[in-house]
């Protein structure tokens, strides 16, 4: 008995003197100590505190009773004719005579409907709310001792999730722009049937003439590939000086390990590189086998790196 409090004019509220808070809008709950915590305050809404505020003055008088927990002398709120109402009471008589009055089922998917049910729902609800409680905030409103049990307790919903996913924007983040030249004379002559390169990615340090640039694992470091034509190449000049080329961007996906390398630089372009040195190139050898042959150009990852701005693909 007496566990509501009503917050009334007057008081501060906190961090700003000159608000206060309207006269009943907040309504406190004391909650006694209990199975999965010790005593707390906690604020509930106006029409529970109105509800209890009703029993209150009409619960008979009731003798004490000896708090399991603590050992107190206390009124129970729910007591009646010298008896407590017990848990069970709830669960199986009062909840589905209250389902039933309501037209709703008394059990789901889940199992029955409880009184515990009513506590995850609410607590489900104000962590998935448009502006939700943290779950330290919930684990204080719900009078847990650990986290798990709030964890347990409060469900992320498939829409909150969505949003968060949405929001961290990993799509954008994993994705970049890189040009493509297409030479309309190789298509338009048949040349790009007879296996005629006639689609360039511009890497900005050179051209991949490679059909699957965007599904080829070696594209931070072309790894003196036969696909590859540096930029300072006579070939790369004359392909970029063709009349009838067209230029289009294309957005390719990222892994994670590329955008390590953009981001956070040399050692994590340094990692992916050699954790790719034994990965056979779209040419056939390994980065490592290109690098034994005699005679090939430099490996683009010993020459001095592409300024940020040339790097398009990455
Ligand atoms: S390794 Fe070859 S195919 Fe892959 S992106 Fe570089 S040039 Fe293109």
């Amino acid at each position: 008995m007496g566990c509501i409090r009503w917050q009334h004019d007057g008081a501060p509220i906190a961090g700003d003197s000159q608000q206060v808070l309207a006269r009943d809008v907040v309504c406190l709950l004391d909650v006694p100590t209990h199975k999965t915590g010790s005593s707390f305050t906690k604020p509930v809404d106006p029409i529970l505190g109105q509800a209890v505020d009703a029993w209150q003055s009409i619960r008979p008088d009731q003798p004490k009773f000896t708090d399991r927990r603590t050992s107190e002398l206390v009124d129970p709120l729910f007591a009646i004719r010298a008896r407590r109402v017990s848990t069970s009471y709830i669960n199986n008589t009062m909840i589905p005579m209250l389902c039933r009055k309501a037209g709703v089922p008394a059990a789901d998917i889940r199992g029955n409907i409880t009184s515990h049910r009513a506590r995850s729902t609410i607590a489900s609800q104000l962590y998935n709310a448009k502006e939700p409680m943290t779950l330290f905030e919930l684990q204080a409103w719900l009078g847990h001792r650990s986290p798990q049990s709030t964890q347990y307790c409060a469900k992320i919903t498939p829409n909150t999730l969505t949003k968060a996913y949405t929001e961290a924007g990993y799509f954008e983040r994993n994705v970049r722009t890189v040009e493509v030249l297409l030479d309309r004379d190789a298509i338009t002559s048949g040349a790009a049937a007879t296996g005629e390169p006639w689609q360039y990615y511009d890497l900005g340090h050179g051209l991949c003439s490679y059909s699957f640039f965007e599904q080829c694992q070696h594209r931070m470091a072309c790894a003196r590939c036969d696909f590859y034509t540096p930029k300072e190449s006579t070939k790369a000049q004359l392909v970029e000086a063709k009349a009838n080329l067209q230029r289009m961007l294309m957005s390719i996906p990222l892994t994670e390990e590329e955008r390590a390398a953009v981001d956070d630089g040399q050692s994590a372009l340094d990692r992916l590189l050699q954790r790719l040195a034994e990965v056979a190139t779209p040419a056939g050898p390994t980065p490592n086998e290109l690098r034994a042959e005699p005679g090939r150009p430099l490996p683009l990852t010993v020459r001095s790196p592409p300024d940020s701005t040339d790097r398009k693909c990455c």
